[in-house]
């Protein structure tokens, strides 16, 4: 078999090994099916079976209450930065937006198109380096809605529990740290989330949404932008990405019965990020990270090196280490090791020891 780096890379990221291996197994026909789950009609009773499976392993997991649609969708975590509010901001009303990167940026950048939003809190003044402090959220008690991301991806900032909302429906871009850890759905209107950084493959995005906030679009809303009509069709309005979905399925198989849960999977990423974060600290100040200690990501580890050429050296040295996908976004600079659910934590501790290394050569 070919050898596997050690894959940091932020997204499409590592998948799990027995994924991989499942379906690569599986694919050239699916057991008691005789095709491949690229060759399947959507509207066979094999692909019923994948979705519907994905869906239940998804609700177990999370614990996601009845009253709750989960829906699984293309157009990427981007395209719900616009169909968050052609569906749930009513024409004359207002939405609240907590700004704590690039990602909550691009999402009231598109929501302004759409109607009115406000900035309920930023830390943009800082370059994304903190959350802001819960007297820092000045809500609109009129907002349709409270939108935020609850990790950002490129400045490595995570919140750990939810901003208080009052009344207003919580709606959460949960991308890069969905099923990370537990997570009280009955606390959100909705939560979306880009497959890609730790559910699968690219080619869909989850939505889970509170029943009570369906047909609030307008009767103009395009049918493949309206969540009521992409529920009443079980997400199979027109053909739904298949594989990626298929994917998805087994990898919540595998959180729930190899890992043993989201409580369990918290704790590994914990653990992970413990030893990452303790190797910065522990440097005499060599690496430096770019969060706030109090608001750091479990998911996407942001530091930066003395020097860019030395963080260039560091790149390409570690890049030839078997330490893939190190570099870190324009907008911060530096370093970004990404070590979602499914990234092994030999692979931490192998970068922690190259970082030791290479902090004694430099
Ligand atoms: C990756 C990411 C996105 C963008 O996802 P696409 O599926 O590429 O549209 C949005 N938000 C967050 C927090 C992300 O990490």
């Amino acid at each position: 078999m070919t050898e596997r780096v050690f894959n940091f890379s932020a997204g499409p990221a590592v998948l799990p090994e027995s994924v991989l291996l499942q379906a690569q197994r599986d694919l050239f026909a699916l057991p008691g099916v005789g095709m491949s789950i690229l060759e399947v009609s959507h509207r066979s009773a094999a692909f019923e079976q994948v979705i519907s499976e994905a869906e239940a392993d998804l609700r177990a997991l999370l614990a996601i209450p009845d009253n709750y649609k989960v829906l699984f969708l293309q157009g990427g975590a981007s395209l719900q930065f616009s169909m968050v509010p052609i569906n749930l901001l009513p024409a004359g009303g207002s939405a609240d937006y907590i700004l704590t990167g690039s990602w909550g940026q691009g999402a009231f950048k598109e929501a302004k198109k759409l109607g009115s939003v406000r900035e309920a809190a930023s830390t943009a003044a800082t370059n994304f380096d903190r959350l802001p402090a819960p007297g820092e959220i000045n809500l609109d008690p009129q907002a349709a809605y409270l939108h935020f991301t609850s990790n950002e991806t490129i400045f490595g900032v995570e919140f750990q529990e939810e901003p208080v909302a009052g009344d207003l429906p919580l709606v959460c871009d949960m991308s890069s740290d969905f099923i990370s850890r537990p997570v009280d759905v009955s606390r959100y209107g909705l939560i979306y989330a880009g497959a890609q950084k730790n559910a699968g493959p690219a080619g869909t995005t989850i939505v889970i949404v509170r029943e009570d906030l369906l047909g609030k679009a307008p009767a103009s809303t395009p049918a493949m932008l309206d969540y009521q009509n992409l529920a009443k069709n079980g997400s199979m309005y027109n053909t739904p990405p298949c594989f990626s979905i298929y994917i998805c399925g087994l990898v919540f198989k595998w959180l729930r019965h190899e890992i043993g849960g989201l409580d369990k999977v918290l704790a590994l990423n914990r653990e992970k990020a413990q030893i990452l974060y303790d190797a910065i600290d522990s440097s005499d100040g060599y690496y430096r990270g770019h969060a706030q200690k109090d608001c750091r990501s479990l998911m996407n580890v942001t530091f930066r090196l003395p020097s860019e050429d030395l963080e260039k050296r560091f790149i390409k040295e570690a890049t030839a280490a078997g330490l893939d996908g190190l570099k870190g976004h324009r907008s911060v600079g530096g370093l970004r090791a990404s070590i979602y659910n499914a990234f092994p934590r030999a692979g931490v501790e192998k970068l922690v020891d190259f970082m030791e290394d290479f902090r004694r050569k430099a």
